[in-house]
């Protein structure tokens, strides 16, 4: 009987002095391919500090060497209009990136990159997503499961965001109304809660 075992063994990073992936116990690092484009493969090339660095379509360099804003690791989608960020099983890199950081070689061989700022679009769309988390963690902080929570946490609550308001807990029913004091007393808005 014959049996065939293929083992892919993660792929070595080709900048030099890294490490990355020699030792498996130390974690797998993530790899990319160099650009298919001529321009940007030969940029990277000239950024790498290695003579006469062969690139094959096997070469590959790791993550350590890219600026975190050079590497994507969640992807963000609408759903029914809201922002869902979701982590990427592997980082890829943008369009733009190129490898700058050589720690095992003199500093002066790593290539400082400028930040590069941000679109006035993409700056809004970073605040509207950081208003809908904290709306939705504001939410769920508040959310009761059943009507006995909700009527334990009245008091507190109703001190805490409608002090105007009065309230009545009937056996499975509460009422809250809001009466406005003037020449005669008037009932503005009464909300009725029933326990389903
Ligand atoms: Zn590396």
């Amino acid at each position: 009987m014959c049996m065939c075992v293929f083992a892919v063994m993660p792929q070595k990073c080709c900048a030099p002095g890294c490490s990355a992936n020699y030792d498996t116990a130390s974690g797998y690092t993530s790899v990319f391919r160099f650009p298919a484009d001529d321009v940007r493969r030969q940029q990277w090339i000239n950024k790498i500090p290695r003579e006469n660095l062969n690139v094959t379509k096997n070469t590959v360099i790791c993550s350590r060497h890219f600026e975190q804003r050079f590497t994507i690791t969640e992807d963000q989608f609408s759903v029914n209009g809201e922002l869902v960020t979701v982590r990427r099983d592997r980082p890829k890199l943008t369009d733009d990136a190129y490898p700058s950081i050589f720690a095992n070689v003199p500093s002066y061989l790593s290539t400082h990159v400028p930040q590069k700022r941000k679109e006035p679009a993409d700056r809004q769309r970073e605040i509207d997503g950081r208003c809908d988390q904290s709306f939705h963690e504001w939410l769920s902080s508040n959310e009761v499961a059943t009507f006995e929570e909700l009527v334990d946490n009245l008091e507190y609550k109703m001190s805490q965001y409608l002090h105007q308001w009065s309230w009545k807990v009937l056996t499975n029913c509460m009422w809250l109304y809001l009466v406005i004091l003037t020449f005669v007393r008037l009932l503005c808005v009464a909300l009725r809660f029933v326990e389903v």
